[in-house]
């Protein structure tokens, strides 16, 4: 069969997800995105081909282990820091992989038995999709959920994307798209009828910042949101509230004004405040982070904004 074939890349799979759509739902975030989002708490998600990530708490040092400094073939890892031993009063003496170097071959992973260096992205075929979605189906049935296909942006494999949306359907579990709506027409004007909701992204009605925050302008993503509503599509609009940068009355005017525009077509919308938990992860991959010394928005801000989208006629919820 042509679909056994397909294989989809995935960083990471998540059970019991309650945010990205109704009840209870499973997750699922494809590799790779076209934006580059200078908020972006998944960096992780941004390139499309498997590669080396780190995480250092995990590692046990060089003394007791060293494999990943024998086991690479472009040298590409070397002596790093040093952290303080949680065992005693010494030093750890830790790794770093030069970048420039690295090829992501995966040697250096598969010699951490720590799971200090591991690989991040995963290639599923759609059956193999399909069963650990099937393993969640009670849940989505007592809860009303499903599954939810994210990124990266899960609209750059639209050949896989669109044979789970039609297995899904097939077994009448429920699907949500999470996307930038970046893409061309045609990839989602394929998927509009096996996709129960859209969660979709507006990040700034301005393209000019929509290009300065995110790498592109909006008008593509605009377009496509007119579409999907003129095409009987449904949506979760989401709104990344960012200091500064998308969140004046304004905006939010704007914001309000294209939403209402898109009529009956959208079911909520999700504003969800910046936090900067995605330091980590930038640390995981040795990337620096592009923004992140904005003030999370307070609980009084958002409440603001969320009551100047409801005095628009429109239905809206605090993430
Ligand atoms: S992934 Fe391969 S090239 Fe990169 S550091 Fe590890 S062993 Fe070296
Ligand atoms: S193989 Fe893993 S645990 Fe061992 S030194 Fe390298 S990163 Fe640390």
């Amino acid at each position: 069969m042509e679909t056994k074939e397909l294989t989809g890349k995935f960083y990471d799979i998540q059970g019991f997800s309650v945010h990205d759509g109704p009840g209870i739902r499973l997750t699922c975030f494809m590799k790779g995105c076209p934006l580059r989002c200078l908020w972006c708490h998944s960096p992780e998600s941004q390139e499309f081909p498997t590669e080396l990530n780190w995480m250092e708490i995990k590692c046990v040092g060089v003394a007791k282990c060293g494999n990943c400094l024998k086991v690479c073939p472009h040298d590409a890892v070397s002596l790093g820091a040093t952290k303080k031993s949680l065992q005693d009063d010494g030093e750890i003496q830790l790794v770093t992989v030069d970048r420039d170097k690295c090829d992501n071959c995966g040697k250096c992973a598969e010699a951490c038995t720590a799971k200090a260096l591991y690989m991040c992205g995963t290639d599923y075929t759609v059956e193999e999709l399909m069963v650990r979605i099937r393993r969640d189906v009670p849940f989505y049935k007592r809860s009303g959920g499903g599954v939810t296909i994210s990124g990266g942006e899960c609209l750059c494999q639209p050949d896989y994307l669109l044979a789970v949306l039609r297995q899904c359907r097939a077994e009448a579990i429920h699907t949500a798209v999470d996307t930038t709506g970046f893409a061309k027409w045609e990839v989602i004007e394929a998927i509009v009828p096996y996709t129960d909701i859209f969660l979709y992204d507006l990040k700034h009605m301005d393209s000019e910042f929509h290009k300065r925050g995110t790498g592109i302008p909006n008008e593509l993503i605009l377009e496509n949101a007119q579409k999907i509503a003129a095409a009987g599509g449904k949506f979760m609009i989401r709104i990344p509230v960012m200091p500064l940068y998308n969140d004046s009355e304004e905006d939010f005017d704007k914001f309000g004004k294209f939403i209402v525009g898109l009529g009956d077509s959208v079911e909520i919308v999700q504003l969800l405040p910046y936090h900067n938990l995605g330091v980590v992860k930038w640390e995981r991959l040795q990337r620096k982070a592009p923004v992140l010394e904005a003030t999370p928005p307070s609980d009084e801000f958002m409440q603001t904004r969320k009551k100047q989208l409801e005095a628009m006629g429109l239905n809206v919820m605090i993430h």
